[in-house]
This record gives structure tokens, sequence and C-alpha cells, in this order.
């Protein structure tokens, strides 16, 4: 089924010409801070590995800057207590910098208190370091319900990009009630926080995460560019996100974590770079305008106050 997907004709890049608007994000975070290495890098041990996201960032600030692209970078308030120059640079460089969470802990674990201080921690530290302010944020592992998105209103976020509709990830959180839809995969909650979803591409029966981390490196990428591009052409923009350690192919290859959980963390890392050389000029050969996720936030509500009228 892959490849009669692959060779569909690609959607026109002539006449279907017109505004379109990428959204790449990148959560900065170290190579011994994902879930799927838990149980080799215990919390109590982290300052004594070596850190590696200011060198992974720094590609990604490089790559964009080589194509002329901005982007959000959600950074984790552990690493910017540690280098707050790359906070700085990643501002300095034109790009906005949005809220990871402090430590890495998935909300779901935490209790309310824990994810308001883990909340409050984090964004402090940005905007001390950025000096600009944070308005989105983004949870580790997607892991998200209502009752975090209802936080996130009320400490002033205006925007989340947690919600991620890949229903066979066991850790991604599962909301009901994202509010009123704004377009394809927007959405405003009751409290007027606006969810940006990462999107699932479907066929048939079968969903295809096109959203990028490990699907990115793992799904053929001739395939991965023909579903960005339909689902870009159909709903009129397309969000994207990795990781910092997914630039890094020369991060430690460590033992002790389950083989799957192995695969999904090291696999084509070589490739991430390559392929978003090649995805970015495809996506501006289809008219893609990119921005940060608050510009793109902001100009979603900027039409809709102008389509009511208000
Ligand atoms: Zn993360």
């Amino acid at each position: 089924m892959l490849e009669t997907i692959a060779r569909q004709p690609s959607p026109s890049m002539v006449t279907e010409r017109c505004v379109r608007h990428g959204v790449l994000t990148f959560d900065i975070e170290e190579w011994f801070q994902v879930e799927n290495l838990r149980a080799v890098f215990p919390r109590a041990g982290w300052d004594e590995r070596p850190r590696r996201a200011a060198d992974g960032t720094r590609v990604v600030l490089d790559l964009l800057e080589s194509h002329g692209v901005r982007a959000t970078f959600f950074v984790l308030g552990w690493v910017a207590e540690r280098d707050p120059e790359l906070v700085r640079e990643i501002v300095a460089r034109g790009h906005e910098v949005a809220c990871h969470g402090h430590g890495h802990v998935l909300p779901m674990q935490l209790t309310e208190q824990e994810f308001r201080d883990d909340l409050t921690r984090s964004r402090q530290a940005l905007e001390d370091i950025s000096g600009t302010p944070v308005i989105g944020y983004r949870a580790p592992s997607f892991s998200i319900s209502e009752r975090h998105l209802k936080i996130l209103a009320e400490y002033g976020f205006r925007y989340d990009s947690s919600f991620h509709p890949f229903a066979l990830h066991r850790r991604y959180g599962r909301l009901a009630h994202l509010g009123a839809r704004l377009r394809p995969g927007v959405y405003r909650t009751d409290d007027g926080l606006i969810e940006l979803a990462l999107p699932v591409e479907r066929f048939g029966a079968a969903a295809f995460p096109v959203s990028g981390g490990g699907y990115f490196r793992v799904l053929p990428a001739p395939l991965f560019r023909r579903l960005v591009a339909r689902a870009l052409v159909r709903d009129g923009h397309y969000v994207m996100y990795l990781h910092s350690w997914e630039f890094d192919p020369a991060q430690p290859r460590v033992r002790g974590a389950k083989l799957a959980a192995r695969f999904r963390h090291y696999h084509n890392l070589v490739r991430t770079l390559p392929r978003m050389q090649r995805l970015i000029p495809l996506l501006k050969d289809l008219g893609t305008r990119f921005v940060t996720a608050s510009d793109f936030v902001g100009g979603v509500l900027a039409r809709q106050r102008a389509a009511h009228g208000r």
C-alpha cells in the first residue's frame, strides 16, 4: 500500500499555488532526557552526562538560516538554565522561544501542583533569559489533557501544541473536547487557548503521523513527502516537530533500553538533516510561507476577527 500512495500524482505546484503556512517546531532537550531511554538515565544522574542539545540545536539554526526560514523552539527549562546562551541565540537568529516544561516529566504523571510548578519555573527561566514573552507550550511526549489546557489558559499561555491524534501511541494524551474548530487542526478551547494539533494523514484504514519525530526518520522519505504535500494542500498549513537530538547522529549509543525504544530513538538519525534539506524546498515550491507558531496562531485569530467583523 505504501507504494500505491507514493505513486499517486503530486499536488499541483502551479494551479494550486497560494499562500500556505509551514510551522516548523523543534523540541530542545538532551539526548538522555527522552522517555524512550528513561530506564537508562534516571534524573538524579542528568548533571553528570555530557550535554549535546546546544550543538544539535545549532545544526537546526544553521539549516533554517540557509533556507531563510523562521521557526519555533520549545525549550526545556532544564536546558535553558544550563545553556542560556543558546536561548538568546535562538531569539537573536529570528525565532520564537516557547515552553517545553522544566524537567521533562509527562504532565499526566504529575499532580496538578507539580504541573503548575514545572510550568512556572520553566516559563520564568525562558522569559528571564530570552527577554521575550513566552506564550506557547508543548507537553513532553504530547502528554496532555483538558485539565492541563485549562491551567495553561489560566497562566496566560496563548497556544498549546501538544495534541497528537495518533491513537496507537500509548503515551500521548487524549482530548475529547477541543472546543471550536477554527480550521483543520486548529481549535479554540472554551478558555480561549488555541490548540495547534499535529497532523495525521489517513489512507483508507491506515493512519500515518506526518508531523515528524521518529515517523519522519522511519517512514520512507518519498512517502513522507507525498503525505505532507497532501496535508498541506488540503489544510492550507502544515505543522511539524523534531527534536534537537535528532540532528545529532554522533550521540552516544546506550544499551539497557528495550529494543523498540532504541529503534525509535536511534533509527536513521543520520538522515534527519538531509531529509529536512529536501523537505523545506519542496514545501516552498508548494507556496509555503514559514512562520513561527505564535505568528501562525495570531494570523488565524486575526482572520477570525475579520470574518466576524470584530
Ligand atoms: Zn520532549
